[in-house]
């Protein structure tokens, strides 16, 4: 089976890295007692919605795309050790690792943060024009995403009416939390 697998929120926890940036760019925790891991962002611009302002964001992003480190030093998500399980005894299907991660170094990054939770030889596919147009080249069988526009966008270019698109999985009930 042909298998697609997001990156963030998923696998990698982008929760952590991302607020610990945020936090030490405007030096204040207006997380709080929402901070990771205490709990899970309610909504996809949690930053905004805990009252960072927009050059907050919009410098950490700046310093994400410039960074050789943020993707590789990312820990992982709580239930990585489910994937690993699975990966490690995969000797069957295609598994490709579909993410729009930012940054010149972001692909080779990923690789590395793959590797090093278990992977032996990654193969990363950075869909900057969206999820869908990349399952759709790729003619996946299986995605999983925890954003839910990228499960309607691989479902809206994957159609299943023939039978032949795949099967979308988003790891969150409401399509609205981030990475
Ligand atoms: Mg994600």
């Amino acid at each position: 089976m042909r298998i697609g697998i997001d990156v963030d929120g998923v696998l990698a926890c982008f929760y952590a890295g991302y607020e610990d940036l945020i936090v030490g760019i405007d030096g204040r925790d207006l997380f709080g007692a929402h901070r990771w891991p205490r709990e899970t962002p309610p909504v996809w611009d949690w930053p905004q919605h805990y009252g960072y302002s927009g050059d907050v964001i919009a410098e950490a992003w700046k310093r994400i795309k410039a960074s050789d480190t943020f993707w590789l030093t990312l820990p992982p998500m709580p239930e990585i050790g489910t994937f690993q399980r699975w990966m490690g005894a995969n000797t069957e299907h295609q598994v490709y690792f579909v993410t729009d991660r930012p940054g010149a170094t972001a692909k080779r990054q990923t690789e590395l943060w793959l590797m090093r939770y278990g992977v032996a030889c990654p193969t990363v596919i950075i869909s900057r024009k969206g999820k869908g147009i990349v399952c759709e080249a790729l003619d996946l069988e299986l995605y999983v995403d925890d954003k839910g526009e990228n499960i309607v966008d691989v479902d809206a270019r994957s159609p299943q009416t023939d039978g032949s698109g795949p099967t979308t999985s988003t790891l969150r009930s409401d399509g609205a939390k981030p990475c």
